[in-house]
Order: C-alpha cells, then sequence, then structure tokens
C-alpha cells in the first residue's frame, strides 16, 4: 500500500544454491519499530543486506516509502533516499569531539574536507543539540568520542544517523556490550525515534526486545516463522520448540 513504509515482498536469495532468504513478506508502517527475532542463520543479516542494497535478491519486491522498488537501486542511492543502517560495532570518529562528529554527520554528502575547516551555522547548532539531546549526549558534547562508553558511542552513531534524517533506520543488535541501565535507555531511545520514523532492530537480547515492547517477527530459515507481539511469538509451539526451547 501507498502509506507503508518498507513492504518485501516474495523475496528470495540463494548462494550457491542455499536459500537463505525463502519467499520472505515483511511490512513496516511509517512510525513503526519493528524487532527482527530469530536463530543464528535464520536471514535476518542478509535481509539487512536486501534492503541496504549490498545484496540483491533472487526474486521479489522490496518497496520503499509506498512507491520506490528498492531491488533497481545500489546502496548509495538507498541510502540518499532515507535508510540509515548502524552495524553492531560503533564507528564513530574517536579523535573528534562529540559535537564534531555530529557537524561530520550532518556534512557528509559534501565530503570530509568540507567537514573539517567549516562552522556550524546556527541551524546546525540548534539541530545539533537536538540530536545530542535525544541521544543523551548533550552533557558529553565536548567529550573526545574516544572517552565515551560503549553504550554512549553507539548512541552517538545512532545520533549521526539521526543527522541524515532517515526515514527508516535499520538498527542491528545495539545493546550487546552495554550495561543493564545502557540497554533500558537505549530502548527508550528507540521508543522515542520511532515516534516520527520506522525503525526494524535486529536482536538477539529477549528481555531488551521484551522493553522495545514492539511487534516481534521471527524469521527461521529465511521466512516468518511467527509475528506478534513478544508474547504472542514466544507463545507460539513453533517457535518454543525451534528457537526459544533450545
Ligand atoms: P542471521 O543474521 O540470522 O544469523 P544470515 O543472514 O547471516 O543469518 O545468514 C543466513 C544464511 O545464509 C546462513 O546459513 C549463512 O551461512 C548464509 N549466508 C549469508 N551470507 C552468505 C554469503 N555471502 N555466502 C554464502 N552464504 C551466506
Amino acid at each position: 500500500a501507498l502509506d507503508t513504509m518498507l513492504y518485501l515482498d516474495g523475496v528470495s536469495v540463494s548462494f550457491d544454491g542455499f536459500k537463505a532468504i525463502n519467499n520472505l513478506s515483511i511490512i513496516v508502517q511509517p512510525a513503526e519499530m519493528l524487532a527482527i527475532i530469530g536463530p543464528n542463520g535464520a536471514g535476518k543479516t542478509t535481509m539487512m543486506d536486501i534492503i541496504t542494497g549490498k545484496t540483491r535478491p533472487d526474486a521479489g519486491e522490496v518497496m520503499f516509502d509506498g512507491r520506490t522498488d528498492l531491488t533497481k537501486l545500489d546502496e548509495a542511492a538507498i541510502a540518499n533516499l532515507g535508510i540509515g543502517r548502524k552495524f553492531q560495532k560503533p564507528t564513530v570518529f574517536e579523535s573528534h569531539t562529540v559535537w564534531d562528529n555530529l557537524a561530520m554527520a550532518l556534512r557528509k554528502p559534501r565530503g570530509i574536507f568540507a567537514t573539517l575547516f567549516y562552522s556550524a551555522s546556527n541551524e546546525d547548532e540548534a539541530r545539533i543539540t537536538e540530536i545530542l539531546e535525544t541521544v543523551r549526549l548533550l552533557h558529553r558534547k565536548d567529550e573526545f568520542a574516544a572517552n565515551l562508553s560503549h553504550g554512549q558511542k553507539q548512541w552517538l552513531e545512532i545520533g549521526m544517523l539521526l543527522a541524515q534524517d532517515p526515514k527508516l533506520l535499520l538498527v542491528d543488535e545495539p545493546v550487546a556490550g552495554m550495561t543493564d541501565s545502557e540497554t533500558e535507555e537505549t530502548a527508550k531511545l528507540l521508543r522515542e525515534i520511532s515516534v516520527t520514523r520506522s525503525v526494524v532492530v535486529v536482536e538477539h537480547d529477549m528481555s531488551f526486545v521484551r522493553e522495545l515492547g514492539s511487534r516481534v517477527v521471527c524469521l527461521a530459515e529465511g521466512s516468518v516463522l511467527a509475528e506478534g507481539s513478544l508474547d504472542q511469538v514466544s507463545k507460539n509451539p513453533v517457535v518454543i520448540e525451534r528457537y526459544l526451547g533450545r
């Protein structure tokens, strides 16, 4: 439908004859958070790679924002449409301040050199301040990124993605290695972001998925095994047998 943010329809991809994604259909609405769970090898990473154009499917459609077929576009074009991806490990500029990391992210399309010698406009400053508030880092704005905790680096990277103003944010296991309080704060942060943007989170940590409180899709063998609330999914007998029961 036209008001759908992301629509995977009958998507399949094989690697050397092995079907990593098998007739997968998934819908993400605007301003909706979706958690993707499932055992190792279920196809979670491959699904993210297909959405971002890193992997091209053999069959199926990937419609973004109601109209654009992502399977026809390359990675850069897809990113420019407003799809941001956060990989598991934080990649921030350690030897720059938190503030400058954000300033660089705002300027990213113009390249690193434009970035190094620029002074932020008032408008940029307001935007950077707003994003740093969102990601709980305003009080650390003058700190070198290297001095942040692991969790704070993850938040900074989420902030850098927000600077690109994505409509859809893809997040891969954000809380791996975080403290309990950072994990709790990350769930809150992602819930706040999903008030205005679509968010897809791939996650192993079930207590974190519970804190997200979002709709859940459980993948197995490249297809949807179950979907619904976490309670519904975790009561599904097939899920219990094949995933949660081990
Ligand atoms: P998950 O992220 O859920 O653990 P993946 O998407 O990484 O699952 O992998 C799904 C399946 O596809 C696995 O069996 C994996 O070995 C296989 N696979 C993923 N990428 C490749 C690749 N580039 N070449 C061959 N096999 C791959």
